[in-house]
């Protein structure tokens, strides 16, 4: 099954590559095969113009926008997510961003949110703890706590660029560590969100 483009909700999701920097416990991988009816582990690395000949088989006018997501990091396929993302803006299409947020980290590189604010609007990072320590206990990037301070300087650039930029936790880190991390949310002058731990429509 090779599921890169998939639909659900109101919105089209692009799902461009399997990798993923962290080993996450609560991550949807770990429990289901895919979302929605979709089965999301990518038999190959998708190209980016497979990706766009995907796409051109629906109406793209007809969701609220577009979804980066799927069953991985995408920030790992960081040149075929600013190729598609470019491809869907130049088409007047809504973009959004579901990371982990360690694209610096990931690709080598400083300026992963200047290069993503002109083609994605909104990004959601997963901010999953109020700590590195804890963050590493849950989420294990391969970058050890370093993950959790580049995710939250990659939250700053986010905001600094002018990317619509929200940061999540799911609901089971606990009351106490879901009104620390709105402080970390608050600090970073992003908007907020407590998810469910297994949600339908995305892992993050
Ligand atoms: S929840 Fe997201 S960041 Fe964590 S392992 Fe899964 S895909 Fe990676």
């Amino acid at each position: 099954m090779q599921n890169c483009v998939y639909e659900f909700g109101n919105s089209i999701y692009i799902n461009l590559t399997n990798e993923c920097s962290n080993s996450c416990d609560f991550c949807i991988r770990n429990f289901k095969e895919g979302v929605g009816g979709s089965e999301l582990w990518l038999e190959h690395e998708p190209t980016a113009e497979e990706v766009e000949r995907e796409l051109e088989k629906h109406d793209l006018s007809r969701y609220d926008g577009a979804v980066f997501c799927g069953f991985g990091e995408p920030t790992c396929a960081f040149d075929r997510l600013l190729e598609v993302a470019g491809w869907l803006k130049a088409r007047g299409i809504r973009t959004r961003l579901n990371t982990n947020g360690q694209a610096d980290l990931i690709c080598g590189i400083t300026d992963a949110a200047e290069r993503l604010a002109p083609v994605i609007d909104s990004v959601s990072v997963s901010l999953n703890a109020s700590t590195a320590e804890k963050y590493q206990s849950s989420c294990h990037s391969r970058f050890g706590e370093q993950g959790y301070a580049a995710m939250l300087d990659f939250v700053r650039a986010c905001v600094r660029v002018g990317i619509d930029t929200t940061v999540s936790v799911v609901d089971l880190i606990g009351e106490a560590e879901v009104e620390a991390c709105r402080k970390v949310a608050k600090s970073l002058g992003a908007k907020y969100r407590v998810r469910p731990t297994i949600e339908e429509n995305a892992e993050y």
